[in-house]
């Protein structure tokens, strides 16, 4: 038995500025475009969508940006987070390798996602914003959302996919004891949700749709304001506070990592943890290898096309430049529902093109198995996302101890997995099938975009 090892901060070292990458990056992301002239959209465009301070935030080249008095004094409920050096995963693995990794599960939500809601729903109270629409995958989202406009006596209104809406009642439950109403996506609530349900009733929903049906009801209400969880440049800098955190602790264990490894959904958590090591990397002082890991069922970093997409599916949001299998893809309804969405933010997705970050892709009984023998050694039970990344960690780890190598290995453990039991338990009865989008599926889906195309 060897028990890992806890590397603590102390609450007057939470981080007191966020990292903005853009600042540094050496190809700039490309513009938004409006996506009925294709031209470049200005900030005033995101108006009725967004707060002005998180509009500012969006287009900021600004190194820094200060994270406000109010928003550390709430991090401080969970934050700073703990990092580990998982040393019964290493003895496992009988490998050479340093495996490190940062928790984020123990948030009020269960994952990061709280790092950039409490951010968001701050900055929306601040500007006298009455309600606030989102869409949530797997629940984790809104359930971080319930959780801040609770905390600032803000409406919150969630529209879940159905499939999870289904597979995930308590989730549902937690949002509605922290005050947020949820709907199933496609709902009969709005014209989006109304148009997918007449083409197909038995839909399952996609995250691509909830946003559409949670940006419809904020254009349609002047005091409402819609916020997205992921894949934005604002959440993506709201979540770095999980690297600059890690830098340190790294530094307290006298180490620095060779590989940094997380999840991928839209980019959010992997930039949070990713993007100061980035840092390191782009002002020439380290050379850190930056992995994303995606599931083989929604493979949009190593199988999709570098272009302008919609984010949503009916074609309410602006075009980005992103990583996409197109905005019509529907993925199987694997049980990594955090991960099911069809494209990666502007930022990641430059950064990939450019060479600057790596990413594969893995299928979910690997993941399951690397979940299990994770919970078995350091006894965190993780979140179905989050085994995305520790299927990879023991790739990483198998390869140092082939080549006899040592290396150190740090990955985001960006949630824990207590209301993913039904996915635990199929795994266990041997239910679980593996799955993997045939190209055929992809080239289908590419093949129905219309959307600009990049270089
Ligand atoms: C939302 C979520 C993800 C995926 O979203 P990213 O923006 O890519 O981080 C991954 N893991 C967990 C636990 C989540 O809640």
């Amino acid at each position: 038995m060897s028990i890992s090892k806890k590397i603590t901060l102390s609450e007057d070292q939470i981080p007191t500025h966020w990292y903005n990458i853009v600042a540094d990056m050496t190809t700039k992301p490309l513009p938004p475009l409006h996506p009925g002239t294709k031209e470049p959209i200005g900030p005033e465009m995101l108006m009725p969508l967004f707060p002005m301070e998180l509009i500012k935030q969006e287009v900021s080249t600004e190194k820094y940006v200060e994270i406000p008095e109010e928003v550390r004094e709430i991090y401080k409920i969970w934050r700073p987070t703990p990092m580990f050096r998982a040393t019964g995963l290493e003895k496992a693995l009988d490998t050479p390798a340093k495996i490190y990794y940062k928790y984020e599960g123990v948030s009020p939500a269960g994952s990061h996602k709280p790092n950039t809601a409490v951010p968001q729903v701050y900055y929306n109270k601040m500007e006298g914003v009455k309600r606030i629409t989102t869409e949530t995958g797997a629940g984790q989202w809104g359930s971080a959302l319930s959780f801040a406009c609770g905390l600032f006596d803000i409406e919150c209104d969630v529209y879940m996919v159905k499939v999870s809406y289904e597979g995930k009642p308590y989730r549902k439950i937690m949002m509605n004891t922290w005050g947020g109403n949820v709907f199933p996506s496609p709902s009969m609530r709005t014209e989006a949700g109304r148009k997918i349900l007449a083409e197909d009733p038995n839909s399952p929903g996609s995250l691509g749709i909830a946003i559409s049906e949670a940006v419809e009801m904020a254009l349609t209400d002047e005091s409402t304001k819609y916020a997205l969880g992921s894949v934005l440049n604002h959440v993506l800098m709201h979540q770095t506070i999980i690297g600059e955190e890690a830098l340190l602790q790294m530094e307290k264990a006298g180490d620095y990592p060779d590989v940094v490894i997380a999840p991928f959904g839209g980019g959010s958590n992997f930039a949070g943890i990713a993007f100061p090591f980035l840092r390191k990397n782009l002002e020439g002082t380290h050379q850190t290898r930056c992995v994303a890991v995606e599931p083989a069922s929604c493979p949009k970093l190593t199988r999709g096309v570098f272009r302008y997409d919609l984010g949503d599916s009916v074609g309410m949001t602006p075009l980005l430049p992103m990583y996409t299998l197109g905005h019509n893809f529907v993925p199987a309804p694997i049980h990594a529902g955090g991960l099911r969405y069809h494209g990666a933010g502007a930022i990641v997705s430059q950064l990939l093109n450019d060479k600057q970050i790596e990413a594969y892709s893995i299928k979910q009984l690997e993941c399951f198995e690397a979940g299990l023998l994770f919970a078995r050694t350091e006894g965190i039970i993780p979140a179905p996302e989050a085994t995305h990344a520790i299927a990879q960690v023991i790739r990483e780890a198998e390869q140092a101890k082939a080549e006899g190598k040592e290396k150190v290995i740090l990955f985001n453990l960006c949630g824990h997995g207590h209301f993913d039991m039904t996915s635990y338990e199929q795994y266990l009865a041997g239910n679980l099938v593996e799955h993997e989008v045939t190209q055929e599926e992809i080239l289908d889906s590419l093949a129905q975009l219309d959307t600009p195309t990049i270089g």
